[in-house]
């Protein structure tokens, strides 16, 4: 037992010290003993009681404010959860939006980048087409050989550039198709006027929509350069037999082209900005391939060979020449080759027979039809190989190499008309050799 203890119990002893309470009636006096264990626990009931009796009394007044409190703390929840939830449904919608946005816009863009697609692969693969027949006519050509037969000095180079190319425009052109497609990539961005994660995502797939707009606009640039070069060196070959390529290559004629592959197949209606650009430089690169396709044309029909594919010799040439039989002097429409008896003569280029007999001085004799103007005539045959109104390619026989009709020896005699006047076969023959050498 320690002393503090029995410090304390001696201080209860001397406050609750035994006491005795008197009280007399009817002169008997009668006293009650305490002792300090009931006085303890008497003040123990007493001050429990007084306890209980604040408490109820402080829970009675301030009860009002501890619901009010309670309230509040609830409301305060309410309130936040509410915050939340609406916090939760705008971002809900944001992201819907935003897939709405972006779907939009990707679907808008994917159209238009589609329809560009679909622009410059037609106009690609009809340009290939275009290719494939020109280097399938240098090849013929260039079997043939120059006008006593020579092979190409060149190994058989062609002339035409065909070869698929790079697109390589120049540089200040690159320049502002990449400075086109920014503005462009801008002005749709200020549109829309949508922001943060919208914009970014949507400025993200328009760089690569720009870019991909960028490449198909120097792709059409390079398919229009490489057909409008094309035209040129095809517009020299036909120069170069001294006829004028503007009176073959009408616009008429390439409208008609057009036509045929139905029209003006952009339509640029409805659609603005970078589209728009691009469709008016597919139109412009469209009439390029047309009017390559329309020379590609009449080139294809053009007598550009010579009537012998077998060694052969140049004898006589085209104009005022002595007459070998006569003596006199007298105009020679054609010109003579000379080869072994029976020779296969071949037709120099496309075309219909529009003859197949035999004609006054030069005996069995075939004429084809070219169209545009021109025909071919080979004379002097002794054997003919076709009949009239049959279709001939390039180089199919048409005969064989004689000397009816008013002649000295066997030869063939070849002769180019336009427009029904003789021109010098000669430089046919020569303008063919560019088709296919350089
Ligand atoms: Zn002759």
């Amino acid at each position: 037992m320690s002393r503090r203890t029995s410090k304390f119990r001696r201080f209860l002893s001397r406050l609750f010290k035994e006491r005795q309470i008197y009280h007399r009636s009817d002169g008997v006096v009668h006293f009650i003993s305490m002792s300090s264990k009931t006085q303890v626990a008497l003040a123990i009931v007493v001050g429990a009681a007084l306890l209980w009796v604040a408490y109820a009394s402080v829970n009675v007044v301030f009860k009002e404010q501890i619901i009010v409190a309670k309230e509040q703390d609830f409301l305060v929840m309410q309130t936040n959860l509410s915050k939340r939830l609406h916090d939760a449904q705008k971002a809900y919608d944001d992201v819907n939006w935003l897939n709405h946005t972006i779907e939009n816009e990707f679907n808008e863009t994917m159209d238009d980048v589609w329809a560009r697609h679909n622009v410059l692969k037609n106009m690609v693969e009809r340009k290939a087409a275009i290719d494939d027949s020109l280097a399938a006519q240098a090849i013929g050509l260039s079997a043939a050989g120059g006008p006593s037969g020579q092979k190409p000095t060149n190994g058989n180079r062609l002339m035409i550039d065909i070869s698929p190319g790079e697109p390589t425009p120049r540089q200040s052109r690159q320049s502002v198709l990449r400075k086109e497609a920014a503005e462009e990539a801008a002005r749709r961005r200020s549109q829309s006027g949508d922001d943060g994660i919208a914009e970014e995502a949507v400025e993200a797939m328009e760089k690569a929509a720009a870019q991909l707009y960028t490449e198909q606009m120097l792709l059409l640039a390079a398919v229009e350069e490489k057909a409008n070069a094309e035209i040129e060196k095809l517009r020299g070959v036909i120069y170069s037999t001294g006829v004028s390529p503007d009176s073959l290559i009408t616009p008429a004629k390439i409208s008609n082209v057009a036509l045929a592959q139905g029209g003006p197949f952009i339509d640029a209606a409805g659609v603005g900005g970078a589209s728009e650009k691009f469709f008016r430089g597919a139109n412009r690169a469209a009439n390029a391939v047309d009017e390559l396709a329309a020379i590609q044309a009449v080139i294809s029909h053009l007598p550009l060979s010579s009537p012998l594919t077998v060694t052969r010799r140049f004898t006589s040439g085209f104009g005022i020449r002595r007459d070998p039989i006569t003596g006199r002097h007298a105009s020679h429409y054609g010109i003579d080759f000379a080869a072994p008896w029976a020779s296969p003569v071949t037709a120099t280029g496309a075309g219909v027979v529009k003859f197949a007999g035999t004609r006054t001085g030069f005996g069995r004799t075939v004429e084809i039809d070219h169209g545009n103007g021109f025909f071919t005539r080979y004379a002097h045959l002794s054997r003919i190989s076709v009949k009239r109104g049959q279709r001939v390619n390039l180089h199919a026989k048409v005969g064989e190499l004689g000397s009816s009709g008013r002649v000295t020896g066997p030869h063939v005699h070849y002769e180019v008309h336009y427009r029904n006047r003789p021109l010098n076969p000669r430089r046919f023959i020569e303008a063919g050799r560019y088709v296919f050498e350089s």
